[in-house]
């Protein structure tokens, strides 16, 4: 494996950009090596600047759920960028957009287009306390809902492997108000609402995918939904990274649980930058200007990004989709587990559709806590040997694999063959 230019581009990189990237999680720091510069990507390719091929396991964090370079997805954006690039003012593709939604997703009944996923939970959040009329809100630690103030508070992703518990320039005045129990931990959370009565919202990621994949126990998400029945509280399920890929509804269509707000993000922009939020038409409708709680957007419901966005949801629409990509997950993640218990890896494999995380560490991982006991270093050394042998995983422990719909058999037997050589040098060292 070559990597001079890339080496070249990151001393570059890191001289005019922070870390040398334009979000931590690309920085790769948590597995010890620098960040790998890319070219071009095609199907479930990814080529970096010197020439190396990498079978792609990262989807660019979710939203390539349909590989690189997707020939739909390509003529849309390019029939759209035909029209204009932008107006600033309402036009068809966004009530298609909205339409489509509403469809697929069960407990969306209005929906509001934003630019990125950290827009759709700050904008939900404020709606949930303009809608409410309290202030307080529940996290789960581990869970992240993007730089949003309020839910960097002990957060998952990128900052979970930096050895600070939340962010500097965050005043305590605004962590104060949000409450970080542990995931999947229920007794927690009512015993903090029956000692609170200012709490707004639960925000959650039905199936965690930020402190490496972690899938909520039985009965988790349903005593969400009771408890904030019980309290007046809204239920938010932050389904940026389970949207549209869990199921065609997402995760809340997956385990017949019906938040009273949902965000989006990642597969429903394409590959382009795209969130949004929608739920109830009741509450939804305290969103300005029909109400008073104010959000807004210059670029939101963009053409280009709704075209792109337009055209996966429609791919994904098809019958059998969701079947296939798990089909594949299943064989991926199962092979993935035989392999490490022939070779005596100690490890736990979570995975649901077309994401999972092998775990380097045993007995189960159900919150943050016991994903933190994950060997990180036996991580670096898998990413990067993984790396090393042309298959690109997500640079940290504390993150998902992503599947696309194009990841098939063959595809899957390649990488898997990888692994197994890794792992027997493994066991040898
Ligand atoms: N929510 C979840 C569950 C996420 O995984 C992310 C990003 O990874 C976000 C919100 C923030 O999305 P964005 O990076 O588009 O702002």
């Amino acid at each position: 494996m070559k990597n001079n230019i890339s080496k070249e581009l990151y001393l570059r990189s890191v001289k005019k950009i922070p870390g040398g990237v334009n979000s931590p999680a690309r920085a790769c720091s948590a597995v010890k090596t620098d960040p790998i510069f890319f070219e071009k990507g095609r199907g479930v390719y990814l080529f970096d600047v010197d020439g190396n091929q990498y079978i792609d396991f990262v989807c660019s964090w979710g939203p390539l759920i349909l590989g690189h370079c997707n020939k739909k997805i390509q003529d849309a954006i390019t029939k759209a960028l035909n029209m204009g690039s932008s107006f600033g003012a309402p036009t068809r593709l966004e009530i298609e957009m909205a339409e489509l939604v509403i469809d697929m997703v069960p407990s969306i009944e209005k929906v509001r287009m934003v630019n990125s996923g950290t827009e759709a939970t700050m904008s939900a959040i404020r709606l949930a306390r303009g809608y409410t009329k309290k202030d307080k809100v529940i996290k789960f630690t581990g869970c992240y809902h993007g730089h949003v103030d309020s839910l960097l508070v002990e957060a998952g992703s990128a900052i979970a492997t930096l050895s600070i518990p939340g962010s500097p320039g965050i005043p305590n005045d605004f962590a104060k108000n949000t409450y970080s129990l542990p995931y999947n931990d229920i007794d927690a959370v009512e015993l903090t609402l029956k000692n609170n009565d200012n709490i707004a919202c639960i925000i959650v990621e039905p199936v965690a995918g930020n402190m490496g994949c972690v899938l909520p126990t039985p009965g988790f998400l349903k005593g969400l939904r009771e408890l904030c029945d019980k309290y007046n509280a809204l239920l938010i399920f932050d389904e940026v990274i389970t949207g549209f890929r869990l199921s065609r509804g997402g995760a809340q269509e997956r385990f017949r649980i019906m938040p009273d707000l949902t965000c989006l993000g990642k597969i429903i922009g394409g590959g382009l930058p795209v969130g949004a939020y929608g739920g109830k038409a009741e509450i939804m409708s305290m969103i300005a200007p029909d109400g008073p709680v104010y959000q807004a957007g210059t670029l939101s419901g963009n053409p280009l990004a709704m075209a792109a966005g337009l055209a996966t949801l429609k791919e994904l629409n098809k019958k059998g989709v969701y079947e296939n990509l798990e089909t594949s997950a299943d064989y991926f993640f199962n092979g993935l587990k035989k392999l490490a218990e022939d070779k005596g890896i100690e490890h736990v494999i979570n995975h649901i559709g077309g994401m999972g995380t092998f775990f380097f560490t045993s007995g189960s991982v159900d919150n943050f806590d016991e994903a933190k006991k994950s060997n990180t270093e036996m991580f670096g050394a898998f990413f990067r040997e993984l790396a090393l042998n042309g298959l690109y995983f997500p640079p940290s422990q504390f993150e998902s694999i992503m599947i696309s719909t194009i990841h098939d058999r063959k595809i899957m037997d390649k990488a898997l063959n990888i692994a197994e050589k890794i792992f027997h040098d493994f066991k040898k060292t």
